[in-house]
């Protein structure tokens, strides 16, 4: 391992996956594979002992789960769903039962046949194209590792024996090592592997301390008591700064500390414009365990709630009764504000091993969403009742994604007769005036806009793909990311369309694209006549405390001087010129940097 012997200031870029910054000494937590020297033939004697040995393992390595399941801090206990996974994967067949079928029949020793089985699960995961399914191999990882510890009768060193405030780095870090951070000790962790759906980086965020992750080789680069920078929010870490760097980064520290805390006081405010316009600001989830943190970031009810997780992570499809459960709870504890639970997405870069989905060429123009409910209506049916049944337990709308024509609706219409008559004849309460409504994120559904204004409640303007259909760019393909322009003027005239149709129409309409977190993009949204927005939770405090300082009317006469701009830079330019006028704090706290 080559370590560097001076002192010299070196900047590192992985990726930001929790904001903030923090200043302090390295310390390298050794993650190193449990050793497997054996990989062994054994005779028929040494059998049922394997077999043993590996049975006991597992049995060690649930009991230690379960226990840091249950000691997991307050801060992190809504993802203890991660854990029950990692308890789930440990059950799985594929790890379990065919480990215990190599030693039986290949005659090897517990640890091969391990990683034999794992190495199996390896080359599924390999062929799934979907970051964040094909990250679930790390989940795979972590527990197997563990077994394999359990295995070699070792232990490795706990996060818990840290006593002094550190910055850990390591080449990997597992949710199970997440649960053990004690943030009076831990102020930044960063890893040289992960990504930015890699679950040790989604419970990182609720740690609420600076993660930056994927830095390739920087512990290679690092020795204990380095002192180091992370910036949590641009992805960048500085080992052993250089004087005026160290005194920039703990001015800006300061700096961001006092506005964070700031605007998050004031997040429960309602977000009234300088000139006396409600908007609403909601969230999107992707687990219901999200809702308890969505309300403490004071979101006014849930704007999206993506339901593919039950469907992605069970190596079984789920039942209605543990769909309608989910669904329900999440309901009932956003209650009396509004959760929009909108239908499966499955497709395009989100596959499942337990469906049915063909390979196909151009998946993002595939079977996917409504296209692949329509098809697969068992599976369809299933979630609409399960979704309809939970709507008698709050104030429940539904949403359909990839709604391209009429046609669509009129088949989703039929499917919901089907059910809320089965229901009303079985004497299953539910709402009867559920409010229905549709994404728009289909060129051909904003064409459409106003014929399909006249079946919907309302709708809700998904640019994510609005943008990548009406451009032409797919969101996944890193060659053509630099054309995922949320600020092309042709985005902007869809989105304003449909905002008028809608408003003509008399129906709802949001937008809960990532677009409305993006600082430089509310003016806009809201000088377009856009008045509901949902977005990714930690984003609302900053996003409320801009809208609290427009003005609506100005806003909107901004947004007919860039109705005459040509290109998205000419579009940023305007609007970023306007933002540095309006809150100048942001342009100094880095928050219109990228
Ligand atoms: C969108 O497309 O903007 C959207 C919110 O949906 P998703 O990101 O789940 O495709
Ligand atoms: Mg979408």
């Amino acid at each position: 391992m080559t370590k560097r012997q001076n002192k010299n200031q070196l900047k590192l870029t992985g990726i930001a996956v929790s904001s903030g910054i923090a200043i302090g000494k390295v310390r390298l937590i050794e993650r190193t594979k449990a050793q497997i020297t054996y990989q062994y033939l054994i005779n028929d004697d040494q059998i049922k002992h394997n077999v043993r040995r590996f049975k006991d393992a597992l049995s060690s390595t649930e009991n230690q789960l379960i226990t840091l399941k249950n000691h997991m801090p307050d801060i992190i206990k809504e993802h203890g769903f991660i854990m029950d996974s990692h308890l789930m994967i440990l059950k799985d067949s594929m790890l379990t039962e065919s480990t215990v079928n190599r030693i039986l029949d290949k005659k090897i020793c517990a640890e091969w046949a391990l990683k034999q089985s794992l190495e199996e699960i390896r080359q599924i995961f390999n062929q799934i194209e979907d970051e964040y399914i094909s990250s679930r191999i790390n989940d795979v990882e972590n527990v197997t590792e563990r077994i394999l510890w359990n295995l070699s009768g070792e232990t490795q060193e706990s996060l818990t024996n840290i006593k002094e405030p550190v910055i850990i780095a390591a080449h990997d870090l597992s949710p199970a090592d997440t649960t053990e951070i004690n943030v009076s000790k831990v102020i930044a962790f960063i890893t040289d592997m992960g990504g930015r759906t890699s679950h040790a980086a989604i419970m990182a965020q609720s740690l609420q301390i600076p993660v930056v992750v994927g830095l390739e080789s920087a512990t290679k680069q690092l020795k204990d008591g380095d002192l180091l920078i992370v910036n949590g929010n641009t992805g960048e870490i500085i080992v052993n700064p250089d004087n005026n760097t160290l005194i920039y980064y703990q001015e800006k520290k300061k700096e961001q500390e006092e506005y964070k805390s700031t605007i998050t006081k004031s997040s429960h405010l309602p977000a009234i414009t300088l000139d006396g316009h409600q908007i609403t600001v909601r969230a999107n989830i992707e687990f219901k365990e999200e809702v308890v943190a969505v309300r403490n970031f004071a979101a006014e009810g849930i704007g999206l709630y993506r339901t593919e997780y039950l469907y992605l992570w069970n190596n079984k499809l789920p039942s209605e009764e543990e769909l309608f459960e989910d669904y329900r709870k999440a309901t009932e504890t956003i209650a009396p504000a509004i959760i929009n639970i909108r239908t499966l997405d499955l497709g395009a870069d989100k596959v499942s091993s337990n469906l049915r989905m063909p390979k196909e060429k151009n998946p993002a123009l595939g079977l996917r969403a409504i296209r692949f409910c329509l098809k697969e209506q068992q599976i369809f049916k299933n979630q609409l009742r399960a979704i309809i049944r939970a709507s008698n337990y709050g104030n429940l709308q539904i949403i359909f994604p990839m709604i391209s024509g009429i046609q669509e609706i009129l088949d989703i219409k039929n499917i919901i007769t089907q059910i809320t008559e089965e229901l009303t004849s079985k004497k299953i309460a539910f709402d009867s005036n559920i409010k229905y409504g549709i994404m728009i994120e289909v060129p051909s559904a904003v064409i459409m806009a106003e014929e399909l204004a006249k079946h919907v409640d309302f709708f809700s303007i998904g640019t994510n793909d609005l943008i990548q259909y009406a451009l032409a760019i797919d969101r996944e393909n890193k060659n053509v990311a630099y054309m995922y322009q949320p600020f092309h003027p042709a985005i902007l005239r869809m989105i304003h369309h449909v905002v008028k149709v809608a408003k003509n129409a008399r129906i709802g309409v949001a937008l809960c694209g990532e677009m409305c977190g993006d600082p430089l993009c509310v003016p806009i949204l809201l000088g377009l006549g856009l008045k509901e927005f949902s977005m990714h939770a930690m984003a609302i405090p900053l996003i409320k405390k801009i809208i609290r300082s427009t003005s609506l009317e100005e806003a909107s006469t901004d947004f007919d001087n860039i109705l005459k701009l040509d290109t998205a830079k000419d579009v940023r330019e305007y609007i970023l010129n306007r933002m540095k006028r309006l809150l100048p704090e942001l342009q100094e706290k880095g928050y219109l940097d990228h």
